[in-house]
């Protein structure tokens, strides 16, 4: 007999239920390799016998090709003398096996099925539901666990003899994929025209008959609706959206399309082709202002679904964007979509599986090689955050106008898809729904609860109720600090740091709106070291759309206001409703309207988005920044600034001149701040959180400039660095209490 060896492996890991061993059998077969595998409750023990040279091969083959939702931790390899067994075996699994949960997110068609579904002699011909164990629907179709096909959209499709086999052969590419599906059991479309009045012949075909017409068209996703059309008719759909000015994403039909739109780097196109398939902000070839988008950026995705390959066809662009009338959240149903955009769309392209959990489309920049999360939803959610730490049982609440929750479980994370502004109630309602699916889903029993300090919003009051209901602890978690755990969560530090929190709103522990924050502390406590004099809000939340107040109250308490004595400035001389605010946030608005940015914004955050891109780019000049010690805080002297601006002004400098140097002086207060925090605290670790850190102006010179002081910045990489990220920093709160 030939030479032969055996190994024995364990993996640990991921791998069950995500195809791990049907590849395993593939390889054998490949390698000639006899022995067997079991599924353990840490993952998957292996013996394997052979040629010597091909049982060496495996495991590097094994890590190179594991089923892209596997995830090995670690695998062990040990010789052990060859037994002569012949072929391969499927044992039952030993010890008590793990309750399975794990939930995936769902997963972008693979290339095999994407070759299957424009291959004429494949059974799945144009079949627009195909899938398999490596892609397809997941946690928007899971209704329970353990993830069997009766517990998920797909039940109510029983599969075809064919299907089954498939589904039941080791050797095959579908092998207990439990969406599997083909033209003979799968789910079917239907087109509808703008009356809701089903139209015979082929949906797609008559969709894309629209969308050349100029129509808008509704179409159902994997998450939720979009409202679809070609770009040169996105003024017709924001008309008829009331959208104003938020920019638009486009579905581009593939990498060469969206590349003649866009530039496109290396780590752009990994992030454009991950099967996670977000919206990525790629930077345009025309900056200039366009239907799609105010900003030099472009949001672009490619197709992730069958269904989106086959409606691209023939086209290379399609404006896709969330079908949610007026701050709602996106419609999933089909009634509800036929109603509720009556009037809106042209057609309707349905189908009849349903979506189980809403999940909107992800979105992200790439900044400095790595993913800058700005909506960590499909593709992501509810793949876990693995943390250092235990926080089991552990449920953290958010924030408000970017809610999201985060759930902890043993030492990971799971955080919530993108919820929206809970003000609304339809969101209200959808975020209490995914509460309670969140943890009768993984099974958690809540021991604590987290949330915002805030009494008004209404995660607070979720969370209080929830609190009294299960009478377990509520702790409260002021908005800054819970950004700046959130940020060290991301990076893996256990603290202390120091945190620089920029952004808009949140409550401060003395009752007064802060933002813009410089903070030391860990999970248990924090001290607040620096932050802005604050700025007066005349007439308190209607400032938020109106930067133009906020411009006012900057000027009236520099003392450089010299217009009418009108109702404005009588209420800023009395000081009747201008709560003070030391917010970043509304600084930004208040120096864009000051450097002519009029018009009323359209949504939140807009202000800082166009001064960003209003700065003139070479600029190294900073307005003087002036600086004040007070209650032991290294605080920005917001009138001077404000007379700074104006001096500029008056000496005739270009408002994206002013722009820039604005940005500037906030670096070089980034600076002081964290070396006066630095001289207090001996820490030189420093973490940037807050929606402010979405201006891509600020975040690398403010990291850079950092750096050279000799201070480690971290910015965030796995979740955002705005509201919706704060559900992870206050779930460490509670963990460190
Ligand atoms: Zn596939
Ligand atoms: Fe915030």
């Amino acid at each position: 007999m030939a030479e032969r060896s055996r190994i024995r492996l364990e993996v640990e890991g991921l791998v069950q239920g995500v195809g791990f061993r049907p590849t395993v059998h593939r390889l054998t077969t490949q390698l000639s390799l006899s022995g067997f595998i079991r599924n353990t409750p840490q993952g998957a023990e292996l013996e394997l016998e052979g040629a010597p040279a091909q049982v060496a091969q495996f495991v590097p083959l094994l890590q190179q090709q594991a089923p892209v939702l596997a995830r090995i931790r670690r695998v062990s390899t040990v010789s052990i003398p060859p037994t002569g067994d012949t072929g391969f075996h499927i044992l039952p699994s030993v010890g008590q096996a793990p309750p399975d949960t794990q939930v995936s997110p769902d997963v972008g068609i693979c290339p095999d099925c994407l070759r299957e579904m424009r291959d004429p002699n494949d059974g799945r011909y144009r079949h627009p539901f195909l899938n398999c164990t490596n892609c397809g629907p997941r946690f928007t179709i899971i209704q329970s666990l353990p993830y069997d096909r009766e517990r998920t959209a797909m039940g109510a499709f029983p599969m075809c003899e064919a299907c089954q086999g498939e589904y039941t052969d080791i050797t095959d590419r579908r092998y207990h994929a439990q969406p599997t599906c083909c033209p003979n059991c799968g789910p079917t479309l239907t087109y509808l025209d703008r009356a809701g009045k089903e139209v015979a012949g082929d949906p797609i075909r008559l969709a894309q008959a629209q969308l050349r017409a100029g129509g808008i068209v509704a179409v159902k996703g994997l998450g939720g609706f979009h409202l679809a059309c070609l770009p040169e008719y996105a003024p017709r759909l924001r008309q008829r959206k009331e959208r104003d000015g938020k920019p638009l994403a486009l579905m581009c039909a593939d990498l060469d399309a969206a590349r003649c739109l866009c530039r496109i780097s290396q780590e752009e196109e990994n992030a454009l082709t991950s099967w996670r398939r977000p919206i990525v902000l790629l930077r345009k070839r025309d900056p200039a202002p366009d239907v799609l988008s105010h900003t030099p950026e472009l949001g672009v995705m490619l197709p992730y679904t069958p269904l989106h390959y086959l409606l691209l066809e023939g086209f290379s662009a399609l404006v896709m964007t969330s079908a949610n009338p007026s701050d709602c959240p996106v419609i999933t149903d089909n009634q509800a979509a036929l109603e509720g955009l009556h009037g809106v769309a042209d057609g309707f392209l349905l189908h009849n599986r349903d979506i189980v959990t809403r999940c909107d489309d992800s979105l992200l920049r790439v900044f400095r090689g790595k993913e800058y999360p700005l909506r960590r939803s499909r593709g992501y959610v509810p793949q876990p955050i693995p943390l250092s730490r235990s926080v089991q049982g552990l449920l953290a609440c958010g924030a408000e106008q970017k809610a999201g929750f985060a759930l902890g479980k043993g030492e990971d994370a799971l955080l919530s898809q993108h919820i929206g502004d809970l003000k609304n109630m339809e969101t209200l309602e959808h975020y209490q729904q995914q509460l309670t699916h969140f943890r009768s889903l993984f099974g958690v029993e809540i021991t604590g609860l987290a949330c915002d300090l805030h009494p008004d919003y209404l995660s607070t009051q979720a969370a209080q109720q929830l609190a009294r209901e299960l009478d377990v602890p509520l702790t409260q978690v002021q908005h800054h600090h819970a950004h700046m755990l959130s940020c060290m969560a991301d990076n893996g530090l256990t603290g202390p740091c120091i945190g620089l929190v920029w952004d808009g709103t949140g409550l401060g522990t003395d009752s007064t709106i802060w933002g813009a924050e410089c903070l030391a502390g860990d999970a248990t406590q924090f001290q607040r070291l620096g932050s802005i004099s604050p700025i007066r809000l005349p007439g308190g939340d209607a400032c938020a759309r109106d930067a133009g107040r906020i411009a006012r109250s900057l000027l009236h308490d520099a003392g450089r206001w010299g217009g009418p004595q009108d109702l404005l400035t009588m209420q800023l001389n009395a000081g009747f409703n201008c709560p003070p605010a030391s917010s970043m946030g509304r600084l930004f608005d208040g120096v864009y309207a000051l450097l002519g940015g009029a018009s009323p914004v359209s949504y939140e955050g807009e202000s800082a988005i166009r001064l960003e891109h209003m700065a003139q780019a070479g600029v190294t000049q900073a307005l003087p920044v002036e600086l004040e010690e007070v209650d032991g805080m290294c605080r920005l002297n917001t009138p001077a600034l404000t007379a700074a601006l104006l001096e500029g002004l008056q000496q005739g400098q270009s408002p994206h001149q002013l722009a820039a140097q604005f940005m500037n002086a906030m670096v070089e207060l980034a600076v002081q701040q964290c070396q006066f925090a630095r001289e207090r605290t001996g820490l030189t670790q420093v973490v940037l959180s807050g929606g402010v850190f979405q201006n891509m102006y600020l975040l690398p010179r403010i990291l850079d400039a950092l750096t050279a002081q000799g201070l480690r910045a971290y910015h965030h990489s796995r979740v955002s660095t705005n509201d919706e990220g704060i559900a992870l920093g206050q779930l460490m709160a509670a963990a460190g209490r």
